[in-house]
């Protein structure tokens, strides 16, 4: 199935879901391992030998002042001095009439900085740019992007000065990420609505021609995206999948009457589905 195709099953379905995950942002160039990560960052390739922004996330730092250091040019490289790249761009032209809804495991804020509505996107495993109490004593998140720009402007090498650094407003603790990574993730009022929200686009199309779209969702996760798309496109009549991954593609044999799993880079699909209309 070529991009062309898919664009028709857009074009004819009456409501779609796009679920997303890492394939799609790596695809789009906003990755966590850059050829240039040595030369945008050498204060971490001297200190503590990292290579890219992924396996280095899961260093345990020294102090407070070095975590937040790294955490600040983490989240400024990923997240708040990236742009909008023209993959998701395109992605949201593709859908930006029709009845749509995005689950997705990023946590880049693409989707939101392409024009995604943020109502109808649901950022299952937290964002960059929200911060919580690291021992979830309150569920509550707090916006960290003025924050980490302090960081980013004041800091020395691999460290912030300490009056920077987050502390928890109610414990006093240590402050962390919004990332789902351990027990103490924090859902706060926001995460539910969209959380209900998604679970009502789903209810309230059902018996409607679904489309669900999934891109780059690999087997880190299944259970969020990848196994929810396959048993809810079986259990809904008029419901279809198109599964684009660039190594991970099978559809389960139950469902391979409503299903299709292009086996194919994302970028190159999405731009055979938008190049007619340039
Ligand atoms: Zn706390």
């Amino acid at each position: 199935m070529n991009g062309e195709k898919i664009k028709e099953l857009i074009e004819e379905c009456d409501a779609v879901v796009i679920g997303a995950g890492a394939g799609l942002s790596t695809a789009a160039g906003v990755n966590y391992g850059s050829k240039d990560f040595a030369k945008l960052f050498p204060e971490l390739v001297l200190n503590y030998h990292f290579t890219d922004m992924y396996t280095s996330s899961f260093y345990i730092f020294e102090t407070e002042e070095e975590r937040w250091s790294y955490w600040a040019k983490h989240i400024d490289y990923l997240c708040l001095s990236k742009r909008a790249s023209s993959l998701y761009k395109k992605l949201y032209n593709l859908v930006k009439d029709k009845d749509y809804f995005v689950v997705t495991t990023n946590v880049d804020r693409q989707f939101i900085k392409a024009g995604f509505e943020e109502k109808r996107v649901f950022e299952v495993q937290g964002s960059l740019t929200k911060i919580q109490c690291a021992r979830a004593c309150h569920d509550k998140l707090y916006d960290d992007t003025k924050i980490i720009k302090e960081m980013i402007k004041e800091n020395k090498n691999t460290k912030v000065p300490s009056h920077l650094v987050p502390k928890c407003p109610v414990c006093g603790g240590k402050m962390d990420i919004n990332l789902r990574k351990n027990d103490f993730f924090v859902e706060d009022d926001e995460w539910n609505e969209h959380k209900r929200s998604y679970e009502e686009f789903l209810n309230k199309n059902k018996n409607r021609k679904l489309l669900f779209i999934e891109l780059g969702v690999g087997f880190n996760t299944p259970g969020i995206i990848r196994f929810p798309f396959e048993e809810l496109t079986h259990k809904y009549a008029s419901a279809f999948l198109i599964r684009i991954n660039d190594s991970n593609a099978n559809i389960p044999y139950d469902i391979k009457h409503c299903a299709i799993g292009v086996k194919a880079n994302i970028k190159k699909v999405i731009d055979e589905m938008v190049r007619e209309e340039e």
